[in-house]
């Protein structure tokens, strides 16, 4: 599962980008939607790249639907290869 926005495909690289109404900044996918200071429940995320809004349970995608043109958009989804220690 990954979570990007459903207008522009923005993928959400984990962090603070939201801000509550009651002033909170904080990363709304690590709480589905609830402000950790208020409890305040947004049921709609706007996108901090192209600032649309979405329905917050729009920004949830599985892995399935990932295409070939969000793989090269996004480096950070290639699989890298394991480092392996170097022993002596
Ligand atoms: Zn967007
Ligand atoms: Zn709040």
């Amino acid at each position: 599962m990954y979570i990007a926005c459903p207008k522009c495909a923005w993928r959400h690289p984990g962090g603070a980008f939201w801000r509550c109404t009651c002033g909170h900044v904080w990363d709304t996918f690590a709480t589905h939607g609830v402000c950790p200071q208020c409890a305040t429940t947004h049921r709609i995320t706007q996108c901090p790249t192209c600032f649309q809004r979405s329905d917050h349970e729009e920004w949830y995608h599985d892995d399935d639907d990932l295409t070939v043109e969000e793989y090269l958009a996004n480096p950070e989804r290639v699989a890298q290869p394991i480092v392996v220690p170097v022993e002596g």
